[in-house]
């Protein structure tokens, strides 16, 4: 079963980096799968629900479910290979690297395509530009403020000397937007667990602050569906539309989320086309732009924090070419597009049902770009 969800911030919302440490807090511009697990359990049991129920079990305990991260109006991470001139921000051509690796073309000499200024990473999230602007897509800005209080002494009852917090918060009235991917064992359970939250109109607290009228936020669902083979296939065919290359096929692999790969020292790693099917096995990356990150998080059953982890950072992408070798081009995409959408489906990597591991394959920005360098 696949859920649509969405996420209204009804108050201002500020989702931990790491565990909250310091005088001054950041936030995360995305409500993480597993900040939005944490939420609706806790949810469940001021319904009064028991962690012992079997509803309880299945959707949070039992790793049948994945709830995936959330972003604003669902929009996708820029792909790491994405660049915008440093001196004009996205009111010039933007370039992407991936491209021109594809190409194997020269990156050193990569330069704003109008004023040849350096290029700088394009951050954050991307969305349609309509006809407006230099380029197809354009940047999303998730908005946000910053806000601050001084702690309380609790012998006076007055404000407490040197004590004073800022945080950064993302402002409410804006809606985030992801899917709860569940396994059939699991159904009934999340079935249960949304008629346990609907019957509260949705109402979920998230992140940080909430005695400070923080984190609360609606919820809901809705049926939602996977993606594709027809979905996948069209991708297919207007990436190698806007790549022209003859004798293969390339696509394209974005990670919408942390993605987490171990070696077999338990060490993280970066990806590989055997990560995506069996069948990839042997096949290299042509390109890949790929970053790390260290996350943390805390575990609120066991009251412990979670340990840290190196994950690849959403937004690194990845070129894969796979050569023809004489075999029917379009056999060839049909077997392609069935086996990618099932990588989007199930995600790549460890911790799948906390979100991560959100792969899409051959996203609309490397097409939309590339399209629009080739005219
Ligand atoms: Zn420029």
């Amino acid at each position: 079963m696949i859920v649509r969800s969405t996420i209204d911030a009804l108050a201002p919302l500020a989702i931990s980096l790491r565990r909250a440490v310091g005088f001054d807090l950041g936030t995360r511009l995305y409500i993480p799968g597993t900040a939005l697990r944490g939420a609706l359990a806790q949810a469940y049991l001021e319904e009064g629900g028991r962690p012992d129920d079997p509803a309880f079990q299945q959707v949070f305990v039992s790793e049948k479910v994945r709830f995936l991260d959330h972003r604003l109006n669902g929009a996708e991470h820029w792909p790491a290979s994405v660049m915008c001139c440093a001196d004009h921000g996205d009111s010039h051509r933007l370039v992407d690297l991936l491209l021109l690796a594809g190409r194997n073309a020269s990156l050193a000499a990569a330069q704003c395509p109008d004023c040849r200024a350096k290029l700088g990473r394009v951050q954050g999230f991307w969305q349609w530009a309509g006809d407006q602007g230099a380029n197809p897509i354009a940047i999303l800005r998730v908005e946000t403020r910053r806000v601050a209080h001084s702690a309380i002494d609790p012998r006076t009852l007055a404000t407490a000397r040197e004590q004073f917090f800022s945080s950064g918060v993302i402002c409410p009235g804006q809606q985030f937007a992801g899917s709860i991917r569940s396994e059939s064992a699991a159904e009934a359970g999340l079935q249960e667990v949304l008629e346990k939250i609907r019957k509260r109109d949705g109402h979920i607290h998230l992140g940080r602050g909430r005695t400070r009228g923080q984190g609360l936020a609606r919820f809901t669902a809705s049926q939602g569906s996977g993606s594709s083979e027809e979905e996948l296939k069209d991708r297919l065919q207007r990436m190698n539309k806007s790549m022209r290359c003859d004798g293969s096929i390339v696509f394209t692999v974005t990670l919408q989320s942390a993605t987490l790969l171990y070696d077999e020292w338990l060490l993280a790693r970066d990806l590989e086309a055997a990560d995506l099917s069996p069948e990839f096995a042997g096949c290299q990356p042509a390109a890949r732009f790929a970053s790390t990150q260290v996350i943390a998080g805390w575990h609120a059953a066991a009251g412990l924090p979670k340990s840290e982890v190196t994950v690849l950072s959403p937004g690194s992408c990845y070129l894969f070419r796979l050569a023809l070798d004489g075999r029917e081009p379009e056999a060839e995409l049909d077997r392609l597009a069935r086996l990618l959408a099932e990588v989007e489906n199930q995600g790549v990597g460890e911790r799948l049902s906390e979100g991560f591991g959100e792969v899409i394959i051959c996203s609309d920005a490397h097409t939309a770009l590339w399209a629009a360098e080739g005219r």
